[in-house]
């Protein structure tokens, strides 16, 4: 299949990897050429680990990067594509400016998906006039590791769309479980505002950041604490995502706490930026707690 890809960050080239290894033709897309020569740096080095873990073969991993093309110009990206994954920053009006433009460009048959991890999907949907072939594809970080892909149908989503889809995703190996588009969907529902009372946890200093993480981790069997998971994620998409809950079910138990969209706001937004609520030093695979909680 002839796949693009829209966003080459943490979650664009990973979708791109397991495409690509899996034997699709796929355009990665992003806006400037720094962002494609990093996510298919990122690309080459999740490779090699899989080679040096004798997953895959140095052929192998060199016919997956040669399945993958990039270009900073959606239009042209798109053109030959079969289905499109837009992964860029979870923001409302830059997804519906993205739909509009692929709805222009994107041959008419193709299937536009979505990776977003909160924005209604009929919203998204309602930005084109092909309704009916837009979905939510809703990989989980790190992608070539996380079996998972929400699927979620919007209002107008065909169920021969839906079907093609939910194949695709277990023909690359991983396991699709369809559901509604309500706010947050199911993933994000429930996490985000666990990761939320673990900051307000925090804020209200009942436990430290190693205290609430360990328990977390050792209580609950969790394999990361949630402070750290929200590093991981990102803190901006950690916000963006609550907002989209405020907003969508109007209940305020899901606003950000303050001390998170202050964090944002001082640009630390995890580990993609180098610290949040942990401290994070190239090379340094120990989890230090960042200078502002010690
Ligand atoms: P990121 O910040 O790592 O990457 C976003 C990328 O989008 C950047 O490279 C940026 O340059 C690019 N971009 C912005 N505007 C663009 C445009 N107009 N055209 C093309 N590219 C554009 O973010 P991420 O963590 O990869 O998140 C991407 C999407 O995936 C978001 O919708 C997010 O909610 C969702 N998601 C994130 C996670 C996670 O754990 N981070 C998990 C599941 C889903």
């Amino acid at each position: 299949m002839n796949i693009s890809v829209i966003g080459a960050g943490q979650m664009g080239n990973g979708i791109a990897h397991v495409f690509a290894q899996n034997g699709h033709q796929v355009t990665l897309i992003d806006i400037a050429q720094a962002g494609l020569d990093k996510g298919l740096s990122t690309i080459g080095k999740n490779l090699d680990r899989q080679v040096a873990k004798g997953v895959l073969t140095e052929a192998q991993k060199q016919e997956t990067l040669a399945r993958i093309a990039t270009n900073t110009d959606l239009s042209a990206g798109v053109k030959q594509a079969e289905l499109v994954v837009e992964a860029a920053t979870e923001n409302v009006d830059l997804k519906l400016k993205i739909f509009k433009d692929l709805d222009t460009n994107a041959p008419k048959g193709c299937i536009l998906a979505t990776n977003t991890s909160s924005i209604s999907i009929t919203r998204i949907a309602a930005s084109t006039v092909r309704p009916d072939q837009v979905i939510g594809m809703h990989f989980m970080n790190p992608v070539p590791v996380m079996k998972l892909v929400e699927i979620i149908r919007g209002y107008d989503t065909s169920d021969a769309v839906t079907k093609t889809v939910v194949d695709l995703s277990t023909a690359i190996g991983k396991v699709p479980v369809t559901v509604n588009d309500y706010a947050g969907f199911v993933a994000n529902r429930i996490l985000m505002p666990m990761i939320n009372e673990a900051i307000e946890t925090l804020f209200q200093g009942v436990g430290g950041v190693a205290e609430i993480d360990s328990i977390m981790k050792l209580g609950m069997a969790h394999p990361m604490g949630p402070l750290q998971l929200a590093d991981f994620i990102g803190l901006d998409t950690c916000v963006a995502i609550l907002r989209v809950l405020h907003e969508g079910l109007g209940n305020p138990k899901y606003a950000p706490c303050p001390l998170l969209v202050q964090m944002v706001t001082a640009g630390k937004l995890g580990a993609k930026a180098g610290e949040g609520f942990y401290q994070y030093t190239a090379g340094n695979k120990d989890l230090v707690v960042a200078p502002a909680f010690r």
